[in-house]
């Protein structure tokens, strides 16, 4: 078909002519018919490009990476949960604005063009690709937002419970100690040291050990064994736990948000916000 029109138009009707049909060839300046993806004349490809397709995928294939690379960024950097959920949704807008969104307007624009196109045009699939995947973000990033709003408080939550069973835990242990020995310990070490005791502080226990987001001290500062305090502070506030934990042989647990809790620290059953 390609070689009819040519064949036929050269010799009799002037290039540009049927301007509707024919186009001229950038290679070698003949006239070709629209529909032709080759110049018959010199074979160069006639297919025109697509640069919005391509912009389109790429922004869209980016935009998933882009998400994931920058909220590890941010949970290095965010020091409490308030900051790591006010990053995370900024993150999340950012990506929508800078990657997915274009790639849907980028995708829609050349598959207009290519539909419009008198001559046959590349990127089709490409732009297909760009506005489902753009699409496909969106949608993900819409959850993303709900799993941030509700991920990180519960597991805030067992951090916390978590800490107050291993406080009971080393009570527990002390009881133990004390009546093998007649006094408390006055270290992890100590406390391990002895065979009872070990049983029921179950793994690796020392002075400023972590456990679940929890850092834990145990220190005598009666220095006689006649006491004992027990500290667990979280790794990051907001971030591995909310609040900072008290105890000794009053048996009472105490805790602040606000700082190390102490022995004049409020009893955490009377902290409202932490049992629920
Ligand atoms: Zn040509």
């Amino acid at each position: 078909m390609a070689d009819e029109n040519v064949g036929a138009e050269i010799p009799s009707i002037p290039t540009g002519h049927e301007a509707g049909n024919t186009r001229t060839c950038p290679g070698c300046g003949e006239s070709v018919s629209n529909t032709a993806t080759v110049c018959p004349q010199c074979g160069r490809s006639l297919v025109a490009g697509n640069s919005m397709a391509v912009a389109s995928f790429l922004l869209s294939l980016l935009s998933f990476p882009a998400f994931f690379a920058a909220l590890s960024i941010s949970n290095n950097l965010s020091v409490t949960y308030g900051q790591a959920l006010g990053n995370g949704g900024l993150i999340l807008v950012s990506t929508l604005i800078f990657f997915s969104i274009p790639a849907i307007i980028f995708g829609n624009f050349s598959l207009e063009k290519i539909r419009k196109s008198p001559v046959p045009t590349k990127g089709y699939d490409l732009a297909k690709a760009g506005q489902s995947l753009g699409c496909l973000y969106v949608v993900f990033s819409i959850t993303a937002m709900f799993w941030l709003a509700s991920a990180a408080h519960p597991r805030m939550d067992n951090n916390e419970m978590a800490a107050i069973g291993n406080i009971v835990k080393i009570r527990y242990a002390q009881d133990t100690y004390k009546k093998a020995h007649g006094v408390y310990a006055r270290s992890f070490a100590e406390l391990i040291a002895e065979v009872s005791t070990r049983a029921s502080l179950a793994g690796d226990w020392h002075e400023g050990v972590q456990k679940e987001g929890y850092i834990f001290s145990l220190t005598d500062e009666g220095g006689d064994g006649s006491s004992y305090e027990i500290r667990a502070n979280p790794v990051m506030l907001g971030r591995t736990g909310r609040e900072y934990f008290f105890s000794d042989p009053s048996f009472v647990i105490r805790g602040r948000t606000d700082g190390p809790a102490d022995s004049t620290s409020p009893s955490i059953s009377k902290l409202g916000d932490f049992i629920r």
